[in-house]
């Protein structure tokens, strides 16, 4: 679970997100949206522990991030996978090395690597693809890439930050397909996009922001009235028993019945 409380960002004393709070339960699809400058980025890197807030707590399964040490902190985003806009893919790599890459870095064995490729290949329909480098990819084999590089490493929780920003339509529709897909198969997914097209595609839990603040909390399209705001739904009914006494790890495990369950009755989200 996922809890922002009352986190306040500041950069040279400028609020850019102001006592923000919200949870996040796992398995939930959630888009972070607003227009430009309104904060999603700076949730998602303090999601990342890339940045500390300046006031109030960002935890993860109750650890406070401030306050992970930092050997936790590296096993911690092991378990997160990251897709930026600005899709990161080393240039010198083919797709395959590129997607392999995480595993590599955690230390995992060829054969492991061996048996994940294919069939990440496949579910990004990239297999034609495996050898060539990112300069011969388009925009969506790209976003494509970078998304198979994200989860290789079976991340409980997918932070997509404008994933699709150089994308387009057709292919970025694509994206959030499997977005979608991910989402279904267990893993906790934050978007954070502008795009009200997409948005209004997936029709999720919305967490809208302007100028640093969360100035909605719902499930439904960009400019979708809410029907039942979060602050509206019991408690009770998003905590899972089962994940409350679970550790970090096991609490964001993909695979826990408790946690579909939580995603199906309580968030609404097919
Ligand atoms: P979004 O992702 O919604 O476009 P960001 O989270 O990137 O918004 O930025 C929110 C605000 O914080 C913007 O006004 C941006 O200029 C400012 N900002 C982001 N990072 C920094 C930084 N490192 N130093 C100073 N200001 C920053």
């Amino acid at each position: 679970m996922i809890v922002f409380k009352n986190v306040t960002k500041q950069y040279k004393g400028r609020d850019v997100l102001s006592a923000v709070s919200f949870r996040i339960n796992p398995g939930e699809f959630v888009c972070v949206t607003g227009p430009s400058g309104a904060g999603k980025s700076t949730i998602i890197r303090l999601l990342i522990g890339a940045e500390a807030s300046t006031k109030g707590s960002v935890e993860v399964d109750g650890a406070d991030l401030r306050s992970v040490p930092r050997s936790a902190m590296q096993l911690f985003r092991r378990r997160v996978g990251v897709m930026f806009q600005d899709d990161k893919l080393l240039e010198h790599r083919t797709v395959a090395e590129n997607i392999a890459y995480p595993l590599e870095v955690c230390g995992a064995s060829a054969a492991l690597i061996r048996k994940r490729l294919p069939t990440i290949l496949k579910r990004m329909d990239l297999v034609g693809r495996a050898s060539a480098f990112p300069s011969e990819l388009s925009g969506g084999e790209r976003a494509r890439t970078a998304l198979a590089r994200a989860i290789i490493h079976h991340p409980a929780i997918l932070l997509a930050d404008e994933p699709t920003g150089n994308v387009d339509p057709k292919q970025s529709k694509a994206v959030m397909e499997l977005l979608r897909d991910i989402n279904r198969s267990g893993t906790t997914v934050i978007l954070a996009t502008h795009d009200t097209v997409l948005v209004d595609l997936l029709h999720t839990r919305v967490i809208r922001l302007e100028n640093g603040k969360v100035i909605r909390d719902s499930i439904g399209g960009y400019e979708e009235e809410p029907k039942q705001e979060r602050s509206e739904i019991p408690q009770a009914i998003f905590v899972s028993p089962i994940a409350q006494k679970k550790s970090v790890g096991e609490a964001l495990h993909p695979q826990t019945k408790g946690r579909k369950k939580i995603h199906i009755t309580a968030i609404g989200v097919a």
